[in-house]
């Protein structure tokens, strides 16, 4: 399983380091990895450090380009200091509430590719969209595929349907399922899911064969609660 967290704007450098060596300390203790297991981090980006031994940390966002006049951005270089070779690419919140087109999110996506990051490309669907049946979701979801090397050997997808990120509501177990099998029909990356992950669901989620991790926004901002997905 993959185990990822996103913090979007929550955390500071300081609350962040004593995560991570909290979540070492668990990982090390309890023993409840097993070897195909990962866990991600992706904290804001002033609180952006160094992976450690079983965490790999990664950007929440990066501008495409090594350095530059891009005013309140960050690229390659800021990234490198911090020995960061992983990022989000697509969150629907950069999508929808900062404007990302996907021509934006698919220049984005070739040039971390060129620098050869490992790349967590989210896709999903409004209500609107859902409501209008299967045919609309995934007509929806590959279109979020223009300008996408679906083939990159470095790259996870995570469905995240917006209805369902920080709302409580999880999309149910068959829901995801289909949505991750007709995924899986083209693309052979690992396919997280996202979406109001947390304790209650997690042993759902984890019984489907097509779900190879979990995405995690608000269950992973205190380090028992995530620790506790990996438990479950
Ligand atoms: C997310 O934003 O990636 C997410 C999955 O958030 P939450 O778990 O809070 O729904």
């Amino acid at each position: 399983m993959i185990y990822a967290a996103n913090f979007k704007m929550n955390h500071t450098r300081v609350s962040t380091t004593n995560y991570i060596l909290e979540l070492e300390e668990l990982i090390s203790s309890k023993s409840v990895l097993s070897e195909d297991d990962r866990v991600f981090l992706f904290p804001p980006a002033t609180a952006l450090v160094p992976s450690s031994k079983n965490i790999t940390v990664g950007a929440q966002n990066g501008y495409p380009a090594q350095k530059g006049a891009f005013t309140g951005e960050i690229g390659l270089s800021q990234l490198e200091e911090f020995e960061i070779d992983t990022i989000l690419i697509g969150h629907s919140e950069r999508r929808e509430l900062l404007g990302e087109s996907q021509d934006v999110v698919a220049k984005k996506f070739e040039f971390f590719k060129e620098s050869g990051f490992e790349i967590i490309y989210c896709i999903g669907e409004p209500l609107e969209i859902r409501e209008k049946g299967k045919e609309a979701v995934f007509e929806y979801l590959w279109s979020q595929f223009e300008g996408i090397d679906i083939e990159y050997e470095r790259l996870i997808v995570a469905y995240e349907p917006i209805w369902a990120i920080g709302t409580g509501k999880s999309a149910t177990a068959e829901d995801i399922d289909e949505v991750h099998k007709e995924l899986k029909n083209k693309i052979s990356a690992p396919i997280l899911y996202g979406g109001s992950v947390n304790s209650k669901n997690i042993a759902s989620l984890k019984a489907l064969d097509s779900v190879d991790g979990v995405l995690v926004g608000s269950a992973s901002l205190e380090v028992e609660s995530f620790f506790g997905l990996m438990e479950a």
